[in-house]
C-alpha cells in the first residue's frame, strides 16, 4: 500500500495540528451553542472522530453518504446514498467533508440541507482543491488548500483503498492504473 505512494503532501503531525486549530474556532466561534455535525461518509470519518474529540461545546452527530465520485473521475451527478436520521430544523449545522474539488457536492448538500431550516449551515473540511472549482461554495473552514492532484489517505480512498494511511498522499501513476 504504501509502496503506491508518490509524495507525502501532508504529515500526520501537520493534520494534527490543523485540526486542533480547526476545533479552537469551531469552539469559539460556537460558545455556549450546540452544534449539529454532519460527516458525509466515508471519507469524514477519521477527520470528523479527530475534530470531535477536540470540541468543547454540547454536539449532534449523524451522517450523510452522497456519491459523485467513481475512481478518480468525478461523475458530476451528485446522489442522496444515506441520508439523515435526526432533523436539523433550528439547529447550528456544520457539514464535515474530506475534501471540496469540484463544488458539486457540497452545493448539492448546501440546497438539499437549506431547505430543512437550520439555524445555521457551514462547511468544515479538511482539504481544499480552489483551482477545481466548477461552483462556487461557501467554505468557513478549511485545512489544507491542495493544488489540483488525486491525493489518498486519512479517510480519502480509491477505489474504498488506502483509508487508513495516517498521512495525505499523491499516489503513484502505476498505481492508478493497476488497481
Ligand atoms: P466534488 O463534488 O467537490 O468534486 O468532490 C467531492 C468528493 O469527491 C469528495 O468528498 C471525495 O470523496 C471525492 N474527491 C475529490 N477529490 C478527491 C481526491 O483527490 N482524492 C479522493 N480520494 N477523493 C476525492
Amino acid at each position: 500500500m504504501t509502496q503506491d505512494i508518490k509524495e507525502i503532501l501532508i504529515s500526520q503531525s501537520q493534520i494534527d495540528a490543523r485540526v486542533k486549530e480547526l476545533a479552537g474556532e469551531i469552539n469559539k466561534d460556537y460558545k455556549g451553542k450546540c452544534v449539529f455535525f454532519i460527516g458525509v461518509l466515508k471519507g469524514c470519518f477519521l477527520f470528523l472522530s479527530d475534530l470531535l474529540k477536540e470540541i468543547k461545546l454540547d454536539t449532534n452527530v449523524d451522517f450523510m453518504m452522497v456519491s459523485s465520485y467513481s475512481g478518480t473521475q468525478s461523475s458530476g451527478v451528485v446522489r442522496t446514498l444515506l441520508d439523515l436520521k435526526q432533523s436539523i430544523e433550528g439547529k447550528h449545522v456544520i457539514i464535515v467533508e474530506d475534501i471540496v474539488d469540484s463544488g458539486l457536492t457540497m452545493n448539492y448538500m448546501l440546497k438539499n440541507l437549506s431547505t430543512r431550516n437550520p439555524k445555521s449551515l457551514e462547511i468544515c473540511t479538511l482539504l481544499n482543491k480552489p483551482s477545481c472549482r466548477k461552483i462556487k461554495v461557501p467554505i468557513k473552514y478549511s485545512g489544507f488548500e491542495i493544488p489540483d492532484k488525486f491525493v489518498v489517505g486519512y479517510g480519502l480512498d480509491y477505489n474504498e483503498i488506502y483509508r487508513n494511511l495516517p498521512y495525505i498522499g499523491v499516489l503513484k501513476e502505476s498505481a492508478i492504473k493497476e488497481r
